[in-house]
């Protein structure tokens, strides 16, 4: 289970896409220079999702699950079915091999670690949160402030593919930086 990362840069990741707002998110990490990890639930894949663009922009995509259950609800074989359906769906569509794995709500138990393991999937959870999901559109100050105030060297940092994401996102990027951190590029290693 891997809630830093191993070379002390700061890792940007976006769950519960992909969403609609995914393409604004895309451009600003692209403008920006910055590379993150999507992990998406394969049932809101479409024929539109702009998975090359992703994979071209050099981030990582990787499983949150097929329909967003809470794991710690689930029996073993629900939990395997949930994340098996999610990897053959994601790499079917990306023709790579999905090797990461975000629970739904950050919650598991001993039988995720043994579905994960049977599938061979590395398990990423997170260390700093910036609540951008329970923060609207007008709350973009408090969602920049709890990543820039609390991030330090090695953290992985979750965000959702949101509105109040996209409004945020730059001054994220900039804060981190000006906090003399270095942001990952996960193209380059392997988890
Ligand atoms: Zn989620």
């Amino acid at each position: 289970m891997i809630v830093k990362n191993h070379d002390n840069s700061v890792l940007l990741t976006f769950d519960d896409g992909p969403t609609e707002y995914l393409s604004e998110i895309l451009s600003i990490l692209d403008e920006k220079n910055v590379q993150g990890v999507f992990f998406w639930q394969s049932n809101l894949l479409t024929n539109g999702t702009p998975w090359k663009r992703v994979l071209s922009n050099g981030h990582l995509i990787g499983s949150h699950a097929h329909s967003h259950p809470n794991f710690e609800e689930l029996i073993y074989e629900e939990q395997y079915e949930e994340v098996r359906r999610s990897k053959e769906m994601l790499e079917k569509m990306i023709g790579n091999r999905i090797e990461i794995f975000r629970p739904p709500y950050g919650l598991y138990d001993s039988n995720t670690h043994r579905v994960a393991n049977e599938l061979n999937l590395r398990i990423i959870l997170w260390k700093v949160a910036s609540w951008d999901w329970k923060h609207g559109l007008d709350e973009v100050d408090d969602i920049v402030e709890n990543v820039v105030d609390n991030v330090s060297k090695g953290d992985i940092v979750l965000l959702h593919e949101l509105p109040q994401t996209i409004e945020a996102l730059p001054r994220i990027i900039d804060g981190i930086r000006q906090k003399g951190l270095v942001l990952a590029e996960p193209s380059k290693k392997r988890f």
